[in-house]
């Protein structure tokens, strides 16, 4: 993977940018997805946000060595904490990281997100940390991906600000409300294994010992979501 030739998963990303964007990539490591952006002509201007000194260090080496000092602003600095009101951003991307450390970048940066009008967040685990997040906060979900690569199966979604009130049901904060209506062969692959995954853990706890009835219930609850909907 390089800025020319990026991975599936974060060309799909890259798919849900508006032409002309003002992006915020939060977690950009070697910079590749804004580098990609600004060279297709994608982004009129990106951040590329890193907390890392190692990979804060390759993003500027990257954006340097291609020239793109004047499109691509690389910072380095904790989450959301690197958007600056003039920078006038409106996509904010945070991609392969887990879905709870996306939701602590959104909570921590809560009053960055003012004047952003589109998430794209990419996280590699725990997807309904997000969709919890937004019904916290009246982010809606636009749109919802899923892909493999490499054996990895990744979900991708895709938030707005709603001006009414976001609410999910269960099946939808933990599939996702688009992912389980379209239930793409990678959708039912992933929720098939996920499934007997929990019935292996379910078989294993004892449920003779009381200690354990919440967490029984629980999974419980969640092996008839997957059920349901794989049916
Ligand atoms: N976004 C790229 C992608 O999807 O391929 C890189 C993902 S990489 C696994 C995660 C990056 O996020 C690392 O470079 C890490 O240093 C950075 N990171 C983790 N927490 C961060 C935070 N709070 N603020 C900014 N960057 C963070």
């Amino acid at each position: 993977m390089n800025e020319q030739q990026l991975s599936e998963r974060l060309e799909k990303v890259v798919s849900y940018i508006p032409a002309g964007s003002r992006i915020a990539d939060i977690g950009s490591d070697h910079a590749y997805l804004p580098c990609y952006a600004a060279q297709k002509g994608q982004v009129e201007f990106a951040i590329a946000g890193e907390v890392v000194e190692g990979p804060f260090q390759s993003a500027t080496k990257q954006v340097r060595s291609l020239g793109l000092t004047g499109e691509i602003a690389v910072r380095k600095g904790d989450g959301l904490a690197v958007i600056e009101q003039e920078d006038a951003i409106d996509v904010v991307v945070i991609a392969g990281m887990g879905g709870a450390l996306i939701r602590s970048i959104l909570e921590a940066g809560a009053t960055k997100l003012a004047g952003v009008k589109r998430l794209v967040l990419q996280p590699n685990i725990a997807a309904h940390q997000l969709r919890e997040w937004g019904e916290a906060n009246q982010w809606a979900l636009i749109s919802e991906a899923i892909l493999c690569e490499d054996n990895k199966i990744y979900e991708i979604l895709v938030l707005e600000p709603s001006p009414e009130i976001v609410t999910y049901s269960d099946a939808e904060r933990l599939l996702g409300p688009f992912l389980m209506r379209e239930k793409s062969a990678v959708f039912q692959a992933k929720w098939r294994h996920e499934l007997e995954n929990w019935q292996g853990i379910q078989a294993k706890i004892d449920a003779n010992n009381t200690k354990n009835a919440e967490r029984l219930a629980e999974l419980a609850v969640k092996i008839k979501i997957i059920e349901d909907v794989l049916r």
